[in-house]
């Protein structure tokens, strides 16, 4: 139900193949909003980033992409695609280019031919005539090697003669508008006409993705609510810069979340800035998060757990509802294809008998555990039914046999039954 109401709201857009090896993931049209990632490795060591785009896929990420700034790097590309086919790991390559993209793709034929999509920055191409022929030059490599491009605009690195232009005219104007209102059009204005100018070198339309990114919140709102009424290419939204930790998660999910509930948005990548040391993975976690959270799609059985508070003075259900959040994740590569629609559910872990009993019952399987004061007993629920109630040491790995088992008789039926 929610599915069909996000994708009647959906922004019309055309339907962008990415291919790869006799494989293919679509953007846009009726795909639903695929989650994206990239690497920060450094692309000439083909064997670290091989390993960190196979972790990225294996997160959920559905497509990768990866820094295309040197020779080395782009001589590296199609080593990185053979190790991906080698370890199994099916998701398409995007290379990013920036400066010097138009001679990398030109004098590394492989490295254009392993990627499935092209990333252009208009920006950071130079000026005037020699920015029109670099961009010339791209769009001639994408063309002949039948591969889509993202035109992505950046707010920190704007084409400044089309800005310069903009404002001139704003200043001349009767009624002159705000100059952050003259950036924000400037950005729409540089992403539309570049791709115009794409489809007029022979890029076919439906070649073509757009984005426009910035980093502030209402800024990204404005700018993409004028992109998608002015065109129907796909459209990658994510904030750039977006920060490190909590900041960065809740800057992203306010804005993002905005735009998806008006049908804006083929493609989402979540740019956090890792802790030190910290796991790259965590920017498609979060993209998955928000897209589950809305409704928009499913990826990971949720839990619903309580905040707790003083009626329950005991760690267990915290530890608990991390315990088996984890679980569920970790155990979803091999559910997928076993359990289909086990992504969908969802599962309760709540810290006492205030709230805990009604909200398992409404949870695919639940369970309430003692608060402060309370019997020392954690009844389950399964279906809306009570089923057993768990005490001692064991609840832990005794509710998560049950939810094992629950998986396999719910979400396993299918399997057996073919
Ligand atoms: S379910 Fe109980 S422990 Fe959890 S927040 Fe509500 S009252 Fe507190």
């Amino acid at each position: 139900m929610t599915q069909e109401i996000g994708v009647a709201l959906r922004h019309q857009t055309r339907s962008v193949r990415l291919a790869w090896g006799g494989r293919s993931v679509t953007i846009g049209g009726t795909a639903p909003v695929l989650v994206q990632s990239m690497t920060n490795t450094d692309t000439a060591d083909p064997v670290a980033t091989a390993i960190q785009v196979k972790e990225l896929a294996l997160a959920g990420s559905e497509i990768v992409r990866i820094t295309v700034n040197t020779p080395e790097a782009a001589k590296e590309v199609s080593t990185i695609r053979e190790h991906l086919d080698r370890m199994g790991i099916y998701v398409p390559l995007v290379g990013d280019f920036h400066y010097n993209g138009h001679k990398l793709l030109t004098q590394f034929p492989d490295c254009a031919e392993a990627l499935s999509k092209y990333r252009i920055n208009p920006g950071n191409m130079g000026g005037g005539k020699k920015r029109d022929d670099n961009f010339a030059q791209m769009i001639e490599v994408a063309c002949r090697h039948n591969k889509p491009v993202r035109i992505g605009v950046n707010w920190g690195s704007l084409d400044q003669e089309l800005l310069a232009k903009m404002m001139d005219a704003n200043s001349q104007s009767s009624s002159p508008r705000d100059g952050r209102a003259v950036m924000r059009d400037a950005l729409v204005v540089s992403a539309i006409s570049n791709a115009q100018r794409a489809e007029e070198l022979g890029l076919p339309a439906d070649s073509i993705i757009l984005s426009c990114k910035v980093s502030h919140v209402q800024d990204l709102i404005a700018v993409y609510r004028d992109l998608a009424a002015r065109c129907d290419y796909p459209l990658h939204l994510g904030l750039t810069e977006a920060g490190m930790g909590s900041k960065g998660i809740v800057a992203s999910t306010a804005a993002l979340s905005v735009l998806l509930q008006m049908g804006i948005g083929d493609t989402i990548r979540i740019s956090l800035t890792p802790e030190p040391g910290g796991d790259r993975t965590k920017e498609v976690i979060v993209a998955q998060e928000i897209l589950q959270t809305m409704g928009l799609r499913a990826f990971t059985p949720m839990v619903v757990a309580c905040p707790g508070c003083g009626r329950t003075s005991s760690t267990v259900f915290q530890e608990l509802a991390d315990r088996i959040q984890t679980y569920l994740r970790n155990q979803m590569p091999n559910w997928k294809s076993r359990y289909p629609g086990v992504e969908s559910m969802n599962v309760a872990v709540m810290g006492c008998v205030v709230n805990g009993p009604g909200e398992s019952r409404h949870a695919d399987i639940g369970i309430s555990l003692p608060g402060t004061g309370e019997v020392p007993s954690a009844p389950v629920f399964v279906d809306g039914e009570r089923t057993v109630t768990l005490k001692g040491d064991h609840i832990a790995e005794e509710f998560q046999e049950i939810v094992e088992r629950y998986v396999a008789r719910r979400y396993g039926m299918i399997e057996t039954s073919t």
